[in-house]
């Protein structure tokens, strides 16, 4: 046991990092480290990395200059860097190198190894590079330090098969594998009794779930199981590819009271041509007629998306059929990414990159219409009752509080402590792009 240890985990890119920055620090916790803001006070600093664009990188490599001064001032302390960024050869090298007062390297599908590799380096003070390949099985059950008492992530299913020809996270998270169901039912069970009223089911297709396992498992299915334990509120999911998003998937989400109705389907580009070369499966035809089921199936359900703008060779024609999408399916929210080249995968490699001025003033059309369309469906909302679970302060403001909709809206309430973790019912007040306003009318 390491007793008055303290430690801090720095987390870069989307949720499976969160939640996997969360498995992190509750296996530091059983080692008994606790958890400290300052770094000058850290016995142990991690890194969990990003690699899915390149600013993130550089992020990464800014930090991990900042942190030398605090291994300066402290030789025991441990700095490690884990995460997608480390399953790359490039940047391996590029750290152990160039960053020499990085203690630890370590992969994505080696994180249950952490405790043994921070012994390793206790006893041995040497530097220590752990990255596997492939996955060996799945990642086991782990303990996690959750940031939020009444919401938790569970991982049903890792890596992805899709090969986006964009996309570096096959390569780094590998094929995929998805968790037995009794296994993602029991830590939903047991998130329930420990207080957890909303859960969202984390895989970067959700759809897939199931493939890989026996002939009548599904995510539907899993939905169904899920959706029978008694002291859970709330299900949400993400991310669903458009193209394995079936009926019964939405005729689930539609008659099982506990999912959120919430569907992220992240839809790349409008043009069919940028469509076919990213290899995403599905033409703008298919996709329209999906998310037109959906809203005509679940009227108040709200549809969020992805856009990559610049993608190679895409032409001023190609993102016009991106905004007349935009304008046509009038997205709830979407995020906007602009298309950044990474080693190894196919688009990388062509020779008709978009210039780096007309991808930002792609992206800024793309945003301004985008929050237009947000603000204009919020202001609908004006008037109308939603549920909320209520989470606590907002970030902004912490005389204000906040929860979210079902259908993922972030909205204000008043200072209520005794309503933490509860879902009331709220009268929608006021409305910008991305928030709204309300009073509670019944707790
Ligand atoms: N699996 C999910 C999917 O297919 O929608 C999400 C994966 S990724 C973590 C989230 C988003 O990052 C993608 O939907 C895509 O819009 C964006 N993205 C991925 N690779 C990118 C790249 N090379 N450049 C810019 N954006 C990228
Ligand atoms: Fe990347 Fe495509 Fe897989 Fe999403 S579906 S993680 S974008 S390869």
């Amino acid at each position: 046991m390491s007793e008055n240890k303290f430690y801090n985990i720095i987390t870069y890119g989307c949720q499976m990092n969160e939640h996997d920055s969360e498995r992190l620090a509750g296996m530091l916790e059983e080692m008994g480290y606790q958890h400290t803001e300052d770094f000058a006070n850290a016995d142990i600093i991690l890194l969990n990395t990003c690699i899915i664009r390149e600013n993130a990188e550089l992020k990464v490599y800014g930090k991990l200059g900042e942190l030398k001064q605090y291994k300066r001032e402290n030789p025991d302390l441990i700095i490690g860097i884990g995460g997608c960024m480390m399953q790359q050869d490039e940047p391996v090298d590029e750290v152990y190198k160039k960053y020499r007062h990085v203690d630890l390297i370590f992969g994505t599908h080696n994180i249950h190894h952490l405790p043994d590799l921070i012994n390793k380096i206790e006893e041995t003070r040497d530097r220590v590079v752990e990255v596997w390949d492939q996955e060996e099985g799945l990642i086991p059950d782990l303990p996690s330090q959750r940031e939020s008492e009444h919401s938790a992530w569970i991982s049903i299913i890792q890596g992805c098969d899709n090969f986006c020809t964009y996309c570096i996270v096959p390569y780094v998270r590998g094929r995929e594998r998805s968790r037995p169901v009794a296994s993602i039912a029991d830590e939903a069970a047991r998130l329930a009794e420990d207080g957890v009223k909303e859960i969202t089911l984390l895989g970067q297709n959700v759809n897939s779930y199931g493939n890989d396992l026996e002939k009548d498992v599904s995510f539907p299915k899993l939905l169904e199981e899920l959706n029978k334990i008694e002291k859970l509120k709330r299900i949400r999911f993400m991310t669903s590819h458009p193209r394995d998003f079936s009926d019964e998937l939405l005729k689930q989400i539609k008659n099982l009271d506990k999912v959120a109705n919430h569907i992220h389907l992240p839809v790349q580009s409008g043009s069919n041509k940028v469509l076919k070369e990213m290899n995403r499966g599905y033409t703008r035809e298919y996709y329209i007629d999906r998310v037109k089921k959906i809203q005509a199936e679940i009227p108040n359900a709200s549809v969020s998306t992805d856009f990559i703008v610049g993608f190679p060779g895409e032409t001023e024609s190609d993102f016009e059929k991106t905004i007349e999408l935009v304008k046509e399916l009038e997205f709830d929210m979407a995020y906007t990414f602009i298309y950044s080249p990474r080693s190894g995968t196919p688009a990388a490699r062509r020779d008709d990159q978009v210039d780096d001025q007309l991808k930002k003033e792609r992206l800024n059309r793309l945003m301004y219409l985008q929050n237009k369309i947000s603000y204009q469906k919020n202001q609908k909302l004006i008037g109308s009752t939603q549920e909320i679970l209520v989470t606590g302060a907002s970030s902004n403001d912490p005389e204000v509080f906040e929860g979210r909709t079902s259908t993922n809206k972030i909205c204000f309430i008043e200072k209520r402590e005794d309503l933490i973790g509860k879902i009331v019912k709220v009268k929608v007040d006021a409305a910008k792009s991305w928030t709204l306003e309300a009073t509670i009318i019944e707790e």
